[in-house]
């Protein structure tokens, strides 16, 4: 049993003036695995202020001060990685090729953060004006449980290189991996109330970060609906915001694709995470005529995706991560049957074999319209949809008929085709036949998947203001 019981403020492990505590589970298990302590109201404002003293002479650091920071940083990080691995595969159940990646993703935003740093420009001239990019003031981060690691490490990297201080309120449902995290980030020796760590309720200590008038920004990540609501608390004092939030990724087979290639990667991105990833692919469109030929290969596609605990390194489907969203994923699963798509992979219930835990089938419905539920709503779960399309126009039409925007992935044989094809997406990023990771691009929703962008200079200039002087 882990028992967390303090949150991290002006350079030092505390214990919370907040009482309240929440239980911890293992969803691979069901059991309880720790208790954590809660900030409250107080905390958040004691961390505020901590942050608030920090920032005047943090302002002022020299860039190769503040580079040298983000590589310890880094450093920090990877000194622990198994570690941390194992404790987002034990509180999460995350198959182990997500944990790896997730870990070692996170500290390496450090290290783009130091190149960033670099080669920015914080004075430019425009006409006879000096323009200044100073630091933004105090800043909040709110970060959701499915990618705990990666979104701290990539706030507190912006903060750092911009030379902001800044509070941090992780997911309440990450508090083991959150605490080792901080440890390793206390490693680093930063000047104490550069950066401070509050476990707590969203709706107290988060919302109390998105109110306070002593926060110039809030880089939230989390559920559409949530950053709604960080964007109404946070217009009294016109918080600055970036906004992550949920997606619902068209995941396009165009009619030249290979199916070899193209099957085993629209299923990763279809189910990456087990689902539980805002920029997982869960809509799959396909022409009518290749639909036949589709569905057959995702039938027996799928069934390579093997479930199971975090423990076997060849798993490619955890479970949910509480009660709570297995029974949401179930409940959608019913949704789509009760729509009348039809379940071509998977079903209700657990998968064949696991008898506990909060495993959810890997489930694909075909015959799904973009007006059905299924293909309108996040379902957080592998859960994926197979809509038709009569040409390319169409497609995009289908593509586009969403109120997310955050990632699209186009699978084929002609890039130059796909690279126009791109222009015409509704979204932030657009992933061309599985093409890697660039973690200096900009990274953000259009329409209700979020406002503004992380990672590289987009990032970093969401962290600062322009100030033009005129001499
Ligand atoms: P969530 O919105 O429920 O919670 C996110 C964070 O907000 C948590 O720390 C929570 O405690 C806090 N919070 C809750 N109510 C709040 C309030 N009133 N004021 C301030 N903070 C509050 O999301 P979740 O379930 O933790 O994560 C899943 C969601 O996150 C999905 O919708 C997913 O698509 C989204 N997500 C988006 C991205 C992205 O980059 N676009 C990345 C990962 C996850």
């Amino acid at each position: 049993m882990r028992i967390i019981d303090k949150i991290y403020i002006d350079g030092q492990f505390t214990t919370p003036h907040g009482e309240e505590t929440a239980d911890l589970y293992n969803p691979s298990t069901e059991e309880k695995i720790g208790t954590v302590r809660l900030g409250d109201l107080e905390d958040a404002r004691t961390a505020i202020a901590a942050a608030k003293r920090a920032f005047p002479a943090f302002s002022r650091v020299t860039r190769e001060d503040r580079m040298g920071m983000l590589e310890r940083l880094s450093d920090a990080v990877m000194a622990r990685d198994s570690e941390l691995t194992d404790a987002m595969a034990t509180e999460y159940g995350a198959p182990q090729y997500f944990t790896s990646f997730a870990v070692s993703h996170a500290a390496s935003s450090f290290r783009h953060m130091a190149e960033v740093l670099r080669d920015y420009d914080f004075t430019q001239r425009i006409g006879r004006a000096e323009v200044k990019m100073q630091p933004i003031g105090v800043t909040a981060a709110i970060t959701p449980w499915n990618s705990n690691y990666g979104f701290i490490c990539a706030k507190l990297a912006t903060a750092i290189a911009a030379g902001t201080t800044i509070v941090i309120k992780p997911s309440e449902m990450s508090a083991i991996q959150t605490q080792l995290l901080t440890e390793c980030l206390h490693e680093a020796g930063l000047p104490k109330g550069v950066f401070n760590i509050v476990n707590g309720r969203g709706d107290l200590v988060g919302a109390e970060f998105s109110r306070h008038p002593d926060i110039a920004k809030v880089s939230f990540t989390g559920s559409t609906a949530v950053g709604k609501q960080i964007l109404r608390t946070g217009a009294e004092t016109l918080k600055r915001v970036t906004l992550e939030l949920g997606g619902k990724g068209p995941n396009v087979i165009l009619d030249d694709a290979e199916l070899d290639v193209a099957i085993p990667a629209v299923l990763r991105v279809g189910l990456m995470n087990s689902g539980q990833a805002c920029i997982a692919g869960t809509r799959i469109l396909v022409s009518e005529a290749r639909k036949a030929e589709v569905v057959d290969r995702l039938r027996a596609e799928i069934a390579t995706f093997k479930p199971g605990a975090p423990s076997d390194p060849t798993v490619m489907i955890g479970p949910m991560v509480s009660q709570k969203q297995y029974d949401r994923v179930q409940s959608y699963i019913k949704l789509g049957l009760d729509e009348g798509a039809e379940l071509i992979a998977g079903g209700p219930g657990r998968p064949q074999g696991i008898s506990h835990g909060w495993f959810s089938q890997p489930t694909v419905f075909a015959n799904v319209t973009n007006d059905m539920r299924i293909a309108r709503e996040e379902i957080f779960g592998p859960v994926l949809s197979l809509l038709t399309y009569r040409d390319e126009e169409d497609a995009i039409r289908i593509a586009n008929d969403t109120s997310y925007g955050l990632q699209a992935y186009l699978h084929g044989k002609d890039i130059k085709r796909m690279q126009v094809l791109a222009d015409s997406l509704d979204c932030g990023r657009v992933v061309i036949n599985a093409a890697p990771h660039e973690p200096l691009a900009p990274f953000g929703g259009m329409k209700q998947s979020g406002i503004g962008r992380e990672f590289g200079p987009f990032g970093l200039e969401a962290f600062l203001e322009p100030k033009a002087i005129l001499a």
